[in-house]
């Protein structure tokens, strides 16, 4: 029995109004796209409000930078490939079948539903949902609760842009979620947790709804050899900090060649100074979400410290100026190893364990040893050790000498593998994750085949 306000009536009244409209045509799906584009840049200053205070503290620049700007880039591309994407395809016909046609129609599922999480509340609500509008669906979206404000902004302005009939949002917790993820829809993206994500499949499968999931884990950076310096660091103080680290796809622990050991750690501290002079007071500075999630992360450094780590505070630490809230200054882990909690669970905070290996295999057997990772990194040239790394790992995307700008190509899928997760959005995937491929064959006016008819045994006779 699923609660009612799960969503369970509004999703009948799309799928009701989806089967009577039909799939939309290109020129319907771009005015869905566009007002979604409006609403967004209409109501931009008050979402950046929103998620500032359901933070307690986070920047409107970066709301800007790493949530408005990736959505409406999504949204826009989207647009300018709708065409491409919405054009069936023509398939090869064999010789026995010709003069037949074969072609794949990609037809809107219907209705999809979408759950997000808390850490990018925007931008991990818009993309999947204007993925799953380019592709001609219905939407029903589940943000998170831990961002209650961000929620009802979005809820609002998704009202004011779209009928329920296309689009709604239903607000709860976990509850609410259990349930949502129980009601029957065509398709099911979820954003969130590896522990969350098998549930939600586990419900999704009790009505075989098909699922994409996009969970978490310990993505690794590993830096080859003598390519600490100021580009690769500053490259992964950006991955590891912003959000105050709670990104997803963050480097999660660090993998440094043991003769870089010490410059690393000066490197690392330089850089971090570099982005942010204030320390933790910065401006640019996040807080952690809640409490709970405050009292995690400090619990994975007091455990690292009574295992033998070095817990290493970095950045400026300036004199007087006022701590906020849940704040947990940047922190390197050194001499972290695998019983510590810090190195088996997903991190989602400013704190990066650090292990030094000697060679590529070292490195390609602790990855393996560990569960699939959505990201990899890699500083360093495109060598032999590289290509090794690579051909030899499976993660569910690769950043070469950069951290998080592959999440931000549209053209490339996103998602993960094994624990990290399963399918793909962004790109051409995620337009076709939401859409049905049908095969079609047309007849033609005669070919060999329709030779085969009853009674058969004259035929096979002849054809074996
Ligand atoms: P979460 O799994 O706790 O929550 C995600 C959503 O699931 C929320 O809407 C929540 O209300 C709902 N939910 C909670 N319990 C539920 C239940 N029992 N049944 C059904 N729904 C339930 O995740 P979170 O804490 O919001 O987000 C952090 C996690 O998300 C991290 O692991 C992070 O790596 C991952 N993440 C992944 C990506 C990605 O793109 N792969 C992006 C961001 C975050």
């Amino acid at each position: 029995m699923i609660a009612p306000d799960a969503g369970a009536a509004v999703l009948d009244r799309q799928r009701r109004a989806f089967l009577r409209d039909g799939a939309p045509s290109r020129q319907v799906r771009k005015d869905r796209l566009r007002r979604l584009r409006a609403a967004v840049l209409a109501h931009r200053a008050e979402i950046s409000a929103a998620v500032s205070a359901d933070f307690g503290h986070r920047s409107r620049h970066e709301t800007e930078l790493m949530e408005l700007v990736p959505a409406i880039q999504a949204i826009d591309y989207l647009i300018r490939n709708l065409r491409r994407f919405m054009r069936p395809e023509r398939r090869h016909v064999g010789i026995t079948y010709r003069t037949g046609r074969a072609y794949v129609a990609y037809q809107p599922k219907g209705v999809v539903g979408v759950m997000a999480p808390w850490n990018y509340p925007v931008s991990l609500t818009l993309v999947p949902l204007a993925t799953a509008l380019a592709a001609g669906n219905r939407v029903l979206l589940k943000p998170s609760e831990l961002t209650p404000r961000t929620s009802e902004v979005l809820q609002g302005l998704l009202a004011e842009a779209f009928s329920d009939e296309e689009v709604a949002v239903v607000l709860g917790g976990a509850d609410v979620g259990a349930g949502f993820s129980a009601l029957p829809f065509d398709h099911l993206l979820f954003t969130g947790s590896t522990a969350v994500g098998r549930k939600v499949m586990a419900a999704a499968a009790q009505n075989l709804v098909p699922v994409t999931l996009e969970l978490g884990g310990k993505s690794p950076a590993i830096i080859a050899p003598g390519h600490v310096n100021d580009r690769t660091l500053s490259s992964l103080v950006f991955g590891k900090l912003s959000n105050a680290g709670q990104t997803c796809v963050a480097p999660d622990y660090a993998l440094v060649h043991q003769d870089d050991l010490q410059a690393f750690i000066e490197a690392y501290g330089a850089a971090v100074e570099r982005a942010y002079p204030a320390g933790p007071t910065s401006p640019d500075y996040s807080t952690i979400i809640n409490d709970r999630h405050f009292a995690r992360l400090r619990g994975l450094l007091d455990d690292a410290r009574a295992k033998g780590a070095q817990v290493l505070e970095v950045g400026a630490h300036p004199q007087g100026a006022a701590a906020r809230e849940r704040t947990l200054t940047p922190t390197l882990v050194i001499d972290a190893h695998d019983e510590m909690t810090v190195m088996q669970e997903e991190i989602f905070g400013p704190i990066l364990p650090v292990r030094t290996y000697r060679t590529i295999d070292e490195v390609v057997a602790y990855v393996n040893a560990n569960p699939r990772p959505l990201a990899l990194y890699w500083f360093g040239d495109e060598d032999a050790d590289c290509v090794s790394l690579l051909s030899r790992t499976t993660s569910g995307n690769v950043g070469l000498n950069n951290t998080l700008m592959h999440v931000a190509q549209d053209d490339l899928p996103f998602g993960g593998v094994g624990p990290s997760g399963m399918g793909a959005y962004h790109g051409i995937e995620g337009f076709r994750s939401m859409s049905h491929a049908k095969g079609v064959f047309v007849q033609g006016r005669w070919n060999a085949a329709s030779l085969v008819r009853a009674p058969f045994g004259r035929l096979a006779d002849r054809v074996l």
